[in-house]
């Protein structure tokens, strides 16, 4: 039967020991190399297998299933096709991970994700330039969750992928209405995965996205860390410029916490820095901490490109900012990422007040 996702279970109730087990097993996934036709396309599907024989593996049902799964997780670990059996020295911590892992592929079928998005306010005008789009979970037992408790293993898993593209799409979808309705210059900030950046087809990707539903290139910003970009350098150029010949912007997200190699900056059609919140937090009036910010932006400055300062939430850093010359802020003093709507209602009164939302 189909278990949810990808995923089906097997009942065997009719083995006499673990080999009978392994020969079907066996027997699947040979037939299960063939590849399929499926219209003019030849395709290919991996399968992991994990196996629980009743009573070692569970008593009941549900821990059968369970160890099942955990067995399953260990051979796709390993990234083969295969099979294995359970034992208990798979660990505990597996079923957790497993539990979050078959979570989240319902998530993205149940479209229990939500993208919300945060200001990037100028602070001369206290306009709205930007929105930087973020991707929360609205877990039905769990709550809100943020990025932190589920990207890492959507990454690990390849959901990332999947997940990105949905948050693009919704993205393009609701900014794209508001670009359309009075607000021309409103610019989309993006954020991007490693996996995403290194899929071969990423430039094809974004663009047949982005003109599906109709968003236009010049409105857009993508944010790529620089360890993404130094990863490797030559593909990764010759995609951004591919990107910055349709008009699509490039920033720098947490720039300062990666592996820099400032070698890059002008050899890359990047637009826009953005200022890590850790040194945005170091600003203190007197104290010393800041000089990290006061480097960075004399060095965008220097090569002509936008900054963004993240995670401004006084008074004080939005001042000591102002000085510097750094106009385009993000954080909570302005107010946190929030959903289409309530950003909606803040962009339509065109001016923003501080923590207005
Ligand atoms: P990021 O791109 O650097 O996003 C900024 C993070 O700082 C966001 O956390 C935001 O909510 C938080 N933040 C904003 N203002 C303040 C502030 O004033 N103070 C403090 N303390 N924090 C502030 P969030 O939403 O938890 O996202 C974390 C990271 O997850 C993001 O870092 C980004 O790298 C990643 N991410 C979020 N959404 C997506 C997505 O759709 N796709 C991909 N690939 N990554 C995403
Ligand atoms: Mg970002
Ligand atoms: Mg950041």
């Amino acid at each position: 039967s189909r278990f949810g996702g990808d995923e089906f279970t097997l009942l065997l109730p009719a083995i006499h020991d673990n080999d009978d087990a392994r020969q079907i097993a066996r027997k699947l996934i040979r037939a299960l190399q063939a590849p399929f036709q499926l219209g003019e396309h030849e395709v290919f599907v991996g399968v992991s297998i994990g196996i629980a024989v009743y009573p070692e593996a569970g008593e009941n049902l549900d821990q059968l299933i369970q160890s099942a799964d955990i067995a399953m997780y260990h051979v796709k670990a390993r990234g083969k096709d295969g099979y294995r059996f359970y034992s208990r020295s798979m660990s505990v911590d597996t079923a957790n991970r497993l539990n979050l892992e078959r979570d989240l592929r319902l998530a993205l079928e149940r479209e229990e994700l939500r993208v919300f998005y945060q200001p990037q306010v100028c602070s001369k005008s206290n306009r709205i330039v930007g929105l930087e789009a973020l991707v929360r979970w609205q877990h039905p037992e769990r709550g809100l969750l943020y990025p932190a408790d589920f990207l890492p293993l959507a990454e690990e898993t390849k959901l990332i992928v999947q997940l990105s593209e949905w948050v693009m799409d919704h993205a393009f979808r609701d900014v794209g209405d508001w670009i359309r309705n009075g607000h021309p210059d409103l610019r989309l900030a993006v954020n991007l995965s490693p996996t995403q950046v290194e899929h071969p087809r990423f430039v094809d990707n974004l663009v047949r996205r982005m003109t599906k539903q109709h968003f236009p290139p010049d409105n857009l910003e993508i944010e790529i860390t620089e360890n993404v970009i130094m990863s490797d350098l030559d593909q990764i150029s010759h995609k951004l410029r591919e990107l910055a010949t349709v008009g699509v912007r490039i920033a720098i997200d947490d720039f300062g916490t990666g592996y820099s190699s400032l070698n890059y900056l002008h050899r890359l059609p990047i637009h826009t820095l953005k200022v890590d919140q850790s040194f945005v937090r170091a600003i203190r009036s007197g104290e010393d901490g800041a000089c990290i910010v006061n480097a960075i932006v004399a060095m965008a400055h220097g090569l002509k490109l936008e900054i963004v300062a993240e995670g401004v939430e006084t008074d004080e850093q939005l001042a000591y900012l102002r000085n510097l010359g750094c106009h385009q802020v993000q954080g909570f003093f302005y107010g946190p990422a929030r959903p289409a709507e309530e950003v909606f209602r803040a962009l339509e009164e065109r001016s923003i007040r501080a923590a207005s939302f």
